[in-house]
């Protein structure tokens, strides 16, 4: 229940959207080589588009020429910014951490371009529950202009060339932050076990069987997917009616289904997390062959992985000892009918494995210019109720970025990268990313990424190209 007091909070703090986060900002380098360099390095990008005399800053790089570096001293930050983050500290929402990213490339940044930007508050969230702890979402908006100064352009001359939308939370650690599996020794043991906590007892809840229903249950304990099919009109449906949805008739006789299907529709079940079910998981509406829709669990896949117009075929998952559930799991058989036209089903990028050393994380941190001590220094990430340090969202990013460029070759015009951030990169552990390339109607080609660990999904992001690469990817 929300208290008036809250409402007061959440007032005082709704009061920040529309003031300035920073004023005049002037990125300290022009684009040049050296960081361009140091940044390809520490990600791993290889695109020739990023050297020589024509070298263009890579996309995912923006940010970095907006840092105010170790000394912050020279930062813009506005004295409206400042104010907020002490009021969160004040409230005891001392930590921070970045959760979204999202940026829109105008045009390519260019060798010796002089960035300037401006940031104001869009908005601050009322206080939200999270894995993390409780806290609130600052949400700002960068715009930023470069101008030519190698060629002796001025500022006033400065042209648009990117949005930049970042959302942090700031927030109250929680008593036991998500952690990874061999750090709980260092857990409190009196600690109350938060929700990932073993429930052994617990079991998925089960059926309701009753007369109308009986018959799918018999199916299934058969090892038949049965749906009705109408004596009268020969529709066939689902879930299972006394009565004909298309002609009324209460005559119908049970059919089995071939088990192959399309994933018509999906989501990904992150939170709340209901006992006996692994997390996350995916739960889909099923199209089978024969037409009918039936809402199942895809399994055998990652569930981030399970997309619309996938092809499906039916298993029967043993759940516990009385339980046993129709599922579906990607097609093994690849002629499998299909509801989406061959062609709509876009391409698949590699896959791509990043060990995420703690060389990497700290050499991200500095290449990016982000020396929040969450990334760099053990000891005040643990201060902080962070197990260990961990990757910045900067680097995040920049890993999305060399992905999609490692696929689509130097020619290809990144428009824009939308990224939100899940469970943290500890190091030691194995990031793998996974792409998906659709092209619309316009040629305008969006690759869905995510980027999961150990712990979960460690990134989901929307990289938009202004057109399909001519080579259609060279992956
Ligand atoms: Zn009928």
């Amino acid at each position: 229940m929300t208290e008036p007091r809250d409402q007061q909070a959440d007032e005082v703090y709704r009061a920040y959207a529309g003031q300035p986060a920073g004023v005049g900002g002037r990125a300290p380098d022009p684009v040049n080589a050296p960081m361009i360099r140091h940044w390809c390095e520490v990600m791993g990008e290889t695109n020739t588009a990023r050297t020589g005399a024509d070298a263009v800053a890579p996309p995912a790089m923006l940010q970095v020429w907006t840092m105010a570096g170790l000394d912050s001293a020279g930062s813009s930050r506005s004295g409206a910014y400042d104010e907020l983050f002490a009021r969160l500290d004040a409230d005891g929402c001392t930590s921070v951490v970045a959760t979204d990213c999202e940026q829109r490339y105008l045009r390519p940044l260019r060798l010796g371009e002089r960035v300037l930007f401006e940031a104001v508050i869009e908005s601050v969230s009322s206080e939200k529950s999270t894995a993390l702890g409780v806290g609130r979402f600052v949400t700002t908006r960068m715009d930023l202009r470069a101008y030519d100064e190698a060629r002796g352009e001025k500022p006033e001359e400065a042209t648009p060339a990117a949005t930049h939308r970042f959302r942090i939370l700031k927030y109250r650690p929680a008593a036991r932050p998500a952690t990874r599996p061999e750090a709980d020794a260092d857990a409190d043991p009196d600690a109350d076990p938060g929700p990932d906590a073993e429930r052994p007892a617990a079991v998925r809840p089960r059926p309701v069987v009753n007369r109308d229903t009986a018959g799918f249950w018999e199916g299934v304990a058969a090892g038949e997917l049965r749906f009705q099919r109408c004596d009268d009109c020969g529709a066939a449906r689902f879930p299972w009616l006394p009565g004909c949805n298309a002609c009324g008739s209460a005559r119908w006789t049970a059919e089995a289904a071939s088990g192959a299907g399309t994933v018509y529709s999906s989501v990904v079940v992150h939170h709340p997390l209901p006992a006996a079910f692994d997390r996350p998981y995916a739960v889909a509406l099923v199209e089978l062959a024969e037409g009918v829709r039936i809402v199942s669990n895809v399994v055998g896949i990652q569930p981030q992985r399970v997309r619309i117009g996938l092809p499906v075929e039916l298993v029967f998952e043993r759940c516990d000892d009385e339980l046993t559930l129709p599922m579906f799991r990607p097609s093994t058989r690849p002629s499998a009918r299909s509801s989406t036209p061959p062609g709509d089903a876009g391409q698949e990028l590699p896959e791509l494995r990043i060990s995420v050393t703690r060389t990497l994380v700290v050499a991200g941190a500095i290449v990016t210019r982000d020396f929040q001590d969450v990334h760099h220094d053990v000891e005040l990430a643990r201060a902080k109720g962070s197990p260990d340090i961990f990757m910045n969202i900067l680097t995040t990013n920049g890993l999305v970025g060399r992905y999609v460029s490692d696929w689509t070759g130097p020619g290809a015009m990144v428009t824009g990268i939308a990224l939100r951030l899940g469970v943290p990169a500890y190091p030691g552990s194995e990031l793998t990313f996974n792409g998906h390339a659709m092209t619309d109607d316009s040629g305008q080609m969006t690759i869905s990424v995510i980027g999961t660990n150990d712990l979960g999904t460690h990134a989901t992001a929307t990289v938009t190209l202004a057109a399909a690469p001519a080579s259609g990817g060279r992956g």
